[in-house]
């Protein structure tokens, strides 16, 4: 902790994943006497540099650019690239260290990274969005490519932002070169579902954790934070499997809709008019009701998908949800959940799905995006989708089961930790010291 001062996010990713070892460490001392946890902890390659870019009204301004290649032990580094005013380096970081073992969970060749920028794109036009993913580009191209270190989306960065950055990089190396990064375009390299594919995960994982104890999600009332990327798709497969989702949330407040969101309207304005929640109140008429502000977590629910950012859910968010009968909390976001919180759902005895498998299903589709562009082709939805059901359902079982063998059985936390773990430093022991 010391070598990394002032990092709170990344100290508290480490120790959420350290803290589960304790049993794998006592199997294999190999792991100890090769220092694998020192070096998990130190990122291959940290680069942070200067985005300048001029703004509509001709005024210069200048962000901050970060890409933490974190582990490439098991294939190129593979990661998100988020923007938003509060990044730094300590949040990339923590998202780059959780993204090596969630990747490894996938069973896919990818390894882990995160990056991202300062920059805010909220209230910026089209223009200077361009204008900032050109500059952010300059920069990265040189530390990215198909076999190296491929980058995605995350908070603030979806198919708009992958766009222009995209074409800046094809501009700049003249090469189209698919597979350097994912969330592309359908018409150029992207894979059907991968905008789909993190909410839809989660709820497959959630389906998959209601099955132990002899439930689903028929029926259940939901309440799902954020109204993003992934939100809204898990909001859609929810519903898809009969789940009447009432309530979802942005920064200024959640609403409650008690017949069932509105999916189409919700879309709309998220994703075709850029709007706010607020809005969406406005237009849907009585039987919502806006609050400002407040907590999303006060809306009682069976299940409670945080699908927004990180440490969302503290202690006194999970004690309103137990003593409102929640029955399962899986993580869609990185993070959500304060490790207070976490011990409360834990110490309750309730289903709870950690983000590095209940979030895994995106980055597992953007390795199938991967494997589209390598192979110059492209599937349907339904074998693409059918793909990530298998993914999704067999991250579950691994979870379940390395939980089990080391003595912690229906605990997600230890199985994602341990599984990933395990993967990852049998690779770097096997590559010699790197
Ligand atoms: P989006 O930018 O699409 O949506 C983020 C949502 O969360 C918005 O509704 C936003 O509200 C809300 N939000 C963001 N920051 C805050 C905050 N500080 N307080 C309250 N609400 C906030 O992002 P994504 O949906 O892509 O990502 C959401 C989470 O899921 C992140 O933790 C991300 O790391 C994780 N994730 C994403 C994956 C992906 O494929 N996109 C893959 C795996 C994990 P507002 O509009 O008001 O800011």
């Amino acid at each position: 902790l010391a070598r990394n001062p002032g990092e709170d996010e990344f100290h508290q990713a480490v120790i959420e994943v350290f803290e589960s070892l304790g049993p794998v460490l006592d199997k294999h001392p190999e792991f100890l006497d090769a220092a694998v946890l020192e070096r998990l902890c130190e990122p291959e390659r940290q680069i942070i540099f200067r985005v300048p870019w001029m703004d509509d009204a001709g005024q210069v301004r200048i962000n901050r650019g970060f890409r933490v290649e974190f582990n490439s032990a098991l294939g190129p580094f593979k990661g998100g690239l988020r923007f938003h005013p509060s990044v730094y380096l300590g949040i990339v970081k923590f998202l780059g260290f959780e993204q090596i073992f969630k990747n490894a969970l996938t069973g896919m060749p990818i390894g882990g990274g995160k990056g991202g920028s300062d920059f805010d794109p909220r209230g910026k036009s089209d223009a200077e969005v361009m204008r900032f993913c050109q500059s952010f580009m300059t920069e990265l191209y040189r530390h990215i490519g198909e076999y190296t270190d491929v980058p995605a989306g995350d908070i603030g960065v979806g198919g708009r932002e992958i766009g222009y950055l995209f074409g800046q990089y094809k501009r700049i190396t003249n090469r189209f070169e698919s597979g350097v990064l994912t969330g592309k375009g359908m018409s150029w390299g992207g894979s059907l579902v991968r905008p789909e594919a993190t909410g839809y995960g989660t709820v497959l994982f959630t389906e998959e954790m209601l099955k132990t104890r002899g439930l689903s999600m028929d029926g259940q009332r939901v309440v799902v934070s954020g109204s993003g990327n992934v939100a809204i798709y898990a909001i859609a497969k929810a519903r898809q499997l009969g789940a009447n989702v009432v309530s979802c949330s942005d920064s200024a407040g959640y609403v409650v809709d008690e017949q069932g969101l509105d999916l189409d309207l919700l879309q709309q304005i998220k994703e075709v008019e850029r709007g706010r929640l607020s809005d969406y109140a406005a237009r849907r008429g009585s039987s919502v009701s806006y609050v400002e502000g407040g907590s999303v977590w006060d809306v009682p629910a069976a299940v409670a998908l945080p699908c927004a950012t990180q440490n969302e859910l503290d202690g006194d968010a999970a004690g309103r949800l137990l003593n409102n009968g929640v029955l399962a909390v899986a993580e869609g976001a990185n993070m959500p959940c304060t490790s207070g919180a976490v011990a409360l759902f834990q110490d309750a005895g309730i289903l709870f799905g950690p983000g590095k498998a209940a979030n895994a299903g995106g980055v597992a589709t953007s390795a199938l995006e991967m494997q589209q562009n390598a192979s110059r082709d492209s599937w349907s939805f339904e074998h693409t989708e059918a793909r990530l059901t298998e993914i999704m359902v067999g991250i579950h079982d691994r979870c379940a089961e390395t939980a089990e063998t080391y003595g912690a059985p229906g605990n997600y936390v230890v199985g994602a930790n341990i599984g990933g773990f395990v993967k990852v430093a049998d690779a770097m022991l096997a590559q010699g010291l790197i």
